[in-house]
C-alpha cells in the first residue's frame, strides 16, 4: 500500500539522530517509498526529534502544529497526510503526543526504530493512530538498511545510550544505558563501507571513549580506532568524547594513525570546578587542560572544539570567568555555546537557580564575542597553508562556491566557475591553498 508513496524526514539534534534518519530513509525505501526534499511533496512526514534543549522541543511543536495547514500534495492517492514522530521526544512523551497533536498518526521511540515499517503500514492500512514505545533493549541494534546522505561519508555507531548522568542531560533517560556494538561488527562495517567507496567514517556514540566497558569489562576504544584505521578508509573522526574517559592510549592514536584526522571535539561545559561537580562531569578544569596538553604534545596541530553551557544553576561571575579563561587558554577553532535549558526529570531541574536572566544573557554575549575572536585567531594560522579538503557540495545554492571540510574539520570554501564544477568536486579529497580566514570558515583555491 505504501509502495510509490513519498516521504520526507525532518531531523533535529545530534549526529546520532541524523544517522537514525538515514536508517529511517533506508527502511522506507525498502517499502518502495520515494524520498522527497520538502514536506509539501510528501505523503508521509517523519520528524526525528531531540529533547536535549527546550528550543528544539518548541521548534518541533511549532513545525508539527503547522502541518495541519499544509494541503495534500496534488498527486497523492491518500485521503490525508501522515505525520510520524520518532526520536527522543517520541521516546519521552509517547502516547501523550497523540492527545496533544490530533493530526499526528504515529509515535515511535529510540529503541524500536526497526518497527517503523510495520507500524506505518498498520496506521495506513487500518486507518488507526498509534504510539509504540519500548523501555530499552539489551543488545546493540544496527542491522537496519540505511540510505546515506552522502555516498562518500558514513556514520558508524559503536555505542548507544549513556551511563554518565550529567545532571542537566536527558539522554540517559531517553536513549537508555550504554550498550556497545560487538567489536567484530564494527570492523566488518568499516570494511564494508570502504568497499562501497566511503572516504570518511565518523564513529558515533554518546561517549565513544567508554566503548566496550559493558561487553569486555574494560574500554577498548583505542582498539576500535586501530581496527577502523586498518580498513584503509581515508579519514576517521569520532564524536562524542567524554573528557573523564579520554585515555592516553586514545590520545596516542592521534600520533600513530595517519587516517585519524587531527581534530577533536572535547566538551568542557564549564571551566569552574564547582560547576563541573554540580554537573556531575567527574573531571576538573586542571584535568581537562592536562588532556589538551597531552593532545598537543602528540599532535601539535590538532584542532579542538568544545561545548559550553552558560547559566547552569548557581553559576557565579567567578565561575563564568573560569570558563572564559579555559576558552582563551585552549584556543578552540569552534565552540558550541548554549544557555542552560531546564529539562524536566533531571537533577539540575531541582537545583536552586537565582541568577537573573539578563545576567545570563549578558554572560552569553560576552562568551560569544570571546569565542568569535578566538576562532578567527585560530583560523588565521591556516592562511597560506595547504589543506586537503573533502568536498561536500555547494556552500549556497547557485553560488558556484564549493564547500568541504579540511583534515582539521574546518569548513573551506572554494569559488568555481559553475554549479556543474561544484558537483564534479563533491566526494573528492583535493589540495587547497588557504588564501583567507573568516570566523567560521576558510577561503581557498584549488591546487591543480
Ligand atoms: S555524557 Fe553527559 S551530556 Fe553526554 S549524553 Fe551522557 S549524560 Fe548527556
Amino acid at each position: 500500500m505504501l509502495s510509490g508513496a513519498t516521504f520526507s524526514i525532518t531531523t533535529f539534534g545530534c549526529q546520532m539522530n541524523k544517522h537514525d534518519s538515514e536508517r529511517v530513509s533506508g527502511m522506507l525505501q525498502e517499502l518502495g517509498m520515494r524520498p522527497v526534499e520538502t514536506i509539501p511533496e510528501a505523503d508521509v512526514t517523519v520528524f526525528m526529534t531531540c529533547c536535549v534543549r527546550e528550543k528544539a522541543d518548541e521548534r518541533l511543536m511549532g513545525q508539527v502544529a503547522s502541518m495541519k495547514n499544509i494541503p495534500l500534495r496534488p498527486a497523492s492517492r491518500f485521503s490525508k497526510r501522515y505525520v510520524c514522530i520518532g526520536g527522543c521526544i517520541g521516546q519521552r512523551d509517547g502516547a501523550a503526543l497523540l492527545d496533544s497533536l490530533p493530526h499526528v498518526d504515529l509515535v515511535f521511540g529510540t529503541h524500536n526504530l526497526d518497527e517503523l515499517p510495520h507500524l506505518l503500514q498498520e496506521v495506513v492500512e487500518e486507518e488507526t493512530r498509534q504510539a509504540s514505545i519500548i523501555d530499552g533493549r539489551s543488545d546493540f541494534h544496527d542491522a537496519l538498511p540505511e540510505s546515506r546522505e552522502q555516498a562518500w561519508a558514513a556514520w558508524l555507531p559503536i555505542t548507544v545510550g549513556c551511563n554518565n548522568f550529567c545532571t542537566y542531560c536527558v539522554v540517559p533517560y531517553v536513549r537508555g544505558r550504554e550498550i556497545s556494538r560487538p567489536f567484530e561488527e564494527i570492523e566488518a562495517q568499516a570494511r564494508s563501507y570502504v568497499s562501497e567507496g566511503v572516504k570518511e567514517i565518523t564513529l558515533l556514540g554518546q561517549n565513544v571513549n567508554s566503548y566496550g566497558r559493558d561487553l569486555y569489562g574494560t574500554p577498548r576504544f583505542d582498539e576500535v580506532l586501530d581496527a577502523v584505521s586498518a580498513s584503509g578508509v581515508e579519514r576517521i573522526r569520532f564524536a562524542t568524547s567524554h573528557p573523564k574517559d579520554l585515555s592516553d592510549a586514545v590520545i596516542e592514536r592521534f600520533a600513530t594513525l595517519e587516517n585519524l584526522m587531527p581534530a577533536l571535539h572535547l566538551p568542557v561545559q564549564s571551566g569552574s570546578d564547582a560547576i563541573l561537580e554540580a554537573m556531575n562531569r567527574r573531571y576538573t578544569a586542571a584535568h581537562y587542560l592536562s588532556l589538551i596538553e597531552k593532545l598537543r604534545q602528540v599532535r601539535p596541530d590538532i584542532a579542538l572544539s568544545t561545548d559550553i553551557i552558560v547559566g547552569f544553576p548557581g553559576e557565579t561571575e567567578e565561575d563564568f570567568l573560569r570558563t572564559c579563561e579555559i576558552v582563551r587558554e585552549v584556543g578552540y577553532t569552534q565552540v558550541f555555546t548554549f544557555i542552560y535549558s531546564k529539562r524536566a526529570g533531571t537533577p539540575a531541574d531541582e537545583m536552586e537557580d537565582n541568577t537573573p536572566r539578563e545576567v545570563i544573557l549578558e554572560r552569553f554575549e560576552r562568551l560569544r564575542a570571546l569565542v568569535e575572536e578566538g576562532a578567527l585567531a585560530a583560523n588565521k594560522a591556516y592562511e597560506g597553508h595547504l589543506a586537503r579538503v573533502l568536498f561536500e557540495g555547494e556552500a549556497k545554492k547557485g553560488s558556484g562556491v564549493a564547500m568541504g571540510k579540511s583534515e582539521h574539520g574546518l569548513t573551506v570554501h572554494v569559488q568555481t566557475e559553475s554549479d556543474e564544477a561544484v558537483q564534479a568536486l563533491a566526494g573528492k579529497i583535493l589540495p587547497v591553498q588557504i588564501d583567507e580566514s573568516k570566523t567560521w570558515y576558510l577561503r581557498g583555491s584549488l591546487i591543480s
